[in-house]
């Protein structure tokens, strides 16, 4: 191919807040890479965490390095051993970088791999107008699968791999934390058959943005009180399965509090440091918890994926799009926390 020997990047360029617009080489590919020409991306919490250049980013991010992981594109250069994929197709993709030798790995259950390395973390990401990605983690994308919605699957994976953890059919279902992934995690849980959800937070936008992307009950926790919703909702002692997307003390506390006894967890939320827990409680009502990382590689692609030719809609969780030399204001709307997904455009 001819390609451009730069390009456009959001680089964190220093140690310092803030990321900078900077030109930079087009990245060389190996023999089993593709070069992905990034079409539009999706901003992370993470992305936000890098920006701000907060403790964890400075113990995890080499400096200088292209940041951004959500993304969809179009393959235009391929190393000469990549097999089964073609220039010009229209591509996402697993932003986990895996290795082939742990036990987890040589199982096949690629997404424990302890050795993951993260593009845009760890590794140059996708924040740019081209991307250099192993061909293993391309994930084609169906012509009914928008380049929005392309740019979105990285988030909207996360919120698959925790509601599918366990069996949702005909369960009443708890989130706890109404960002991004929290509401799409609603969305998917209507969708895989369960009978309520119930979705909380104590900000009234990102309710409101809940109510309008599924068919869900907000709760505004400041306000009201899960007792008297269980009530409402006639459920005979509470929540069967809670999905815990907040990373905040009290939301699992409320969590533990409104499920039934035998109910389960699954904890995608990371909480700030280390946070008390009322382990007899969970004991008690013999609760199991379940840790939820990233994406299953690639049952959890594939499931996405078949869900939304299948009906699951998540669009009207991108409430912004910018251009790409507008990513100061993209990132203030973020950091704002008055927005669902925004998404850059490259082209
Ligand atoms: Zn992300």
């Amino acid at each position: 191919m001819t390609r451009p020997n730069t390009m456009s990047a959001l680089v964190k360029a220093q140690p310092a807040v803030g990321l900078w617009q900077e030109q930079r080489p087009v990245p060389e590919i190996g023999p089993d890479d593709v070069l992905i020409r990034v079409k539009k991306t999706g901003i992370c919490g993470t992305d936000i965490h890098i920006w701000n250049w907060d403790e964890w980013a400075q113990k995890t991010v080499p400096v200088p390095l292209v940041t951004g992981h959500e993304f969809a594109g179009e393959i235009v250069d391929m190393g000469r051993n990549v097999e089964g994929l073609s220039i010009g197709q229209r591509c996402s993709g697993e932003g986990h970088l895996i290795g082939k030798t742990s036990r987890q790995s040589r199982a096949g259950r690629f997404h424990l791999d302890p050795e993951t390395r993260g593009i845009g973390v760890n590794e140059q990401g996708a924040f740019a107008e081209y991307l250099r990605l192993p061909a293993f983690n391309v994930v084609p994308l169906p012509e009914e699968i928008s380049d929005d919605i392309g740019a979105i699957l990285d988030p909207l994976g996360n919120a698959v791999h925790t509601a599918l953890s366990f069996d949702l059919l005909g369960e009443d279902v708890l989130i706890t934390g109404a960002g991004p992934i929290g509401i799409m995690a609603a969305a998917v849980a209507r969708h895989a058959g369960a009978r309520h959800v119930v979705i909380t937070d104590v900000n009234p936008d990102r309710l409101a943005l809940a109510g309008q992307v599924a068919d869900v009950t907000p709760v505004n926790v400041a306000k009201e009180d899960l007792k008297d919703i269980i009530a409402r909702l006639k459920m005979t002692q509470g929540f069967d399965v809670g999905l815990e997307m907040s990373g905040n003390q009290q939301a699992l506390d409320q969590m533990v509090e409104a499920l039934v006894m035998g109910g389960r967890i699954a904890l995608l939320g990371i909480p700030p440091g280390k946070s008390p827990v009322d382990w007899s409680r969970i004991v008690f009502k013999a609760i199991t918890i379940k840790g939820v990382y990233g994406r299953e590689i690639f049952e959890t692609w594939y499931k996405m994926i078949a869900m939304l030719q299948n009906g699951l809609d998540v669009s009207r969780v991108i409430t912004h799009r910018f251009a790409k030399d507008e990513y100061i204001k993209a990132f203030e709307t973020m950091r704002s926390g008055k927005s669902g997904k925004i998404v850059l455009d490259w082209t």
